[in-house]
C-alpha cells in the first residue's frame, strides 16, 4: 500500500512537472541532460556587452550560446569573443526561429524597456525559458500581457534583480523576517546616479526611460524588501533640474509610501543626484546599508555592532546560476515576473500623484 501511494505521488509530481514545462522542455527531456543551459541575449548594448556576457563566463549552471541583434557589424566581435556559432545568430526578424534550436533554452531580453514586452512575448511564443531585464515594462498592463504570455505558452518568466540574489541584500530581508529589532518604523531608500548622456532611450517617454524605471525600482526595492510589505498608498513629487534635457520624462523623484502595519518609507530617486542607501528603523533598533544596489560591494550595519558583508564581486552570475537552477530543478524564481509587476504598480502610483500635484495615489 505504502508502495503504491509512493508511486502514485512520484506519478503526480512527473505528471505536474510535465504540465508546467514547455515543448521545448519536453523535446530536451528526451535528449541527454544538459550540465548548462544555453543563453541567448536580445539586445547586446551596454549591459549585454559589459555585465551579462562577461558574467556568463563565471556561471556553472548556464552558457553564451546565442545572439539577437539589429546591428549586423557587432556580429563579428561577439562571436569572436565568445565563440557564438553562426546558426545561433538571430537578427529581430527571424528571432522566432530560436524556437528550433536545441542549443537555445533560455531567452535573456535586455533591450530599452518599451520593447521588453513584445520581446518577451515573441520570445515565450518560442516555447523557451524566459529572462527580462528591470524595469520589467512601462505599465502595469504591459507586465501582465508578459506574464499572461509566458503562462500561455507554458514557460517561466524571470527578471533580471541581480541585488535579490545578493546575501547582503538577503541579510536585511531576514531581518524584517525575524523581527530582530521589533517592527520597522521608518524606512528611508534611495538610489540614483549623475546621467550625463542626454539623448538615450533613458530621456525618451516613448522608449520607457524617466528615472522611475531605471533607478526607482531599486529605491522601491528598498523599501518593500526591508519592511516585507506592499504599499498601500503613495504621494510624490517629480521634478528636473535640468528642463532642456528632461522635459518628457522625470529626472527626479521623491516619494512617501505608506504600508499596512502603519510604517512608512521616504524614497529618492534621481538622474541628477549619486545616492545609494538604505536606512531601516524599527521599534527596538536600525540598520544601514550603503551602497544598497550595486553590483557588488554592497553592505551595511546594524545598531547591535553586526556588521553586513559578504564579499560579492558580480551579483550577475549569482542571479543567472539561481535562475538556471530554479529551472534545472523545477523550483520557484527568486524574482518572477509578478514581482516585476509589484514594482510598476509603485512606480506608475508615483508618476500618477506627481502628475497630479503630489495627491496621494491608493494601491
Ligand atoms: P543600451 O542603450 O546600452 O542598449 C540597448 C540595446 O538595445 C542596444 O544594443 C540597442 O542597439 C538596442 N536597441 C534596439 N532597438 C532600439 C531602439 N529602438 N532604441 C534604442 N536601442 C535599441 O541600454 P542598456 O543599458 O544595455 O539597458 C538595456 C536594459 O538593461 C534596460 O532594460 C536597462 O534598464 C537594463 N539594465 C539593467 C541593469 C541592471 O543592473 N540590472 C543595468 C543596466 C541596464
Amino acid at each position: 500500500m505504502k508502495n503504491e501511494r509512493r508511486s502514485f505521488i512520484k506519478k503526480s509530481i512527473a505528471a505536474a512537472t510535465v504540465a508546467a514545462f514547455s515543448p521545448n522542455v519536453l523535446l530536451a527531456a528526451t535528449r541527454p541532460v544538459k550540465e548548462k543551459l544555453g543563453v541567448a541575449l536580445v539586445g547586446l548594448g551596454y549591459y549585454s556587452t559589459d555585465l551579462i556576457a562577461p558574467g556568463l563566463l563565471n556561471t556553472q549552471h548556464c552558457e553564451l550560446k546565442g545572439i539577437v541583434t539589429g546591428t549586423p557589424s557587432k556580429i563579428p566581435t561577439w562571436q569572436e569573443k565568445y565563440g557564438v556559432e553562426d546558426k545561433n545568430v538571430y537578427s529581430y526578424d527571424n528571432y522566432g526561429d530560436i524556437a528550433n534550436n536545441p542549443d537555445i533554452d533560455v531567452i535573456y531580453v535586455i533591450l530599452p524597456p518599451s520593447m521588453h514586452k513584445e520581446y518577451t512575448v515573441r520570445g515565450a511564443e518560442t516555447g523557451k525559458q524566459m529572462w527580462c531585464e528591470k524595469p520589467m515594462a512601462p505599465s502595469v498592463a504591459d507586465c501582465q500581457a508578459m506574464i499572461d504570455a509566458c503562462n500561455k505558452n507554458k514557460v517561466r518568466l524571470a527578471i533580471g534583480y541581480r541585488c535579490q540574489h545578493d546575501p547582503n541584500i538577503q541579510a536585511y530581508r531576514k531581518v524584517v523576517k525575524e523581527q530582530r529589532f521589533g517592527k520597522v518604523k521608518m524606512v528611508n531608500s534611495a538610489a540614483g546616479y549623475f546621467e550625463r548622456r542626454t539623448d538615450h532611450w533613458k530621456q525618451s517617454k516613448a522608449m520607457g526611460g524617466g528615472v522611475m524605471g531605471d533607478m526607482g525600482v531599486y529605491a522601491i526595492q528598498g523599501a518593500r524588501m526591508a519592511t516585507g510589505e506592499e504599499p498601500i498608498s503613495v504621494s510624490a513629487h517629480t521634478m528636473t533640474t535640468r528642463p532642456e534635457i528632461y522635459h518628457e520624462v522625470e529626472e527626479t523623484a521623491t516619494y512617501l509610501l505608506r504600508f499596512p502595519s502603519g510604517a512608512m518609507a521616504t524614497c529618492q530617486s534621481s538622474f541628477g543626484v549619486n545616492m545609494n542607501h538604505l536606512q531601516v528603523n524599527y521599534e527596538k533598533g536600525w540598520l544601514k546599508m550603503e551602497p544598497q544596489t550595486g553590483y557588488g560591494g554592497n553592505r551595511g550595519s546594524m545598531s547591535d555592532g553586526t556588521e553586513i558583508y559578504t564579499p560579492v564581486k558580480r551579483q550577475q552570475p549569482l542571479q543567472m546560476d539561481n535562475d538556471a537552477l530554479a529551472l534545472m530543478n523545477n523550483t520557484p524564481y527568486i524574482a518572477p515576473g509578478e514581482e516585476g509587476l509589484r514594482d510598476i504598480r509603485v512606480v506608475e502610483a508615483v508618476l500618477k500623484s506627481g502628475a497630479n500635484g503630489s495627491c496621494e495615489v491608493k494601491l
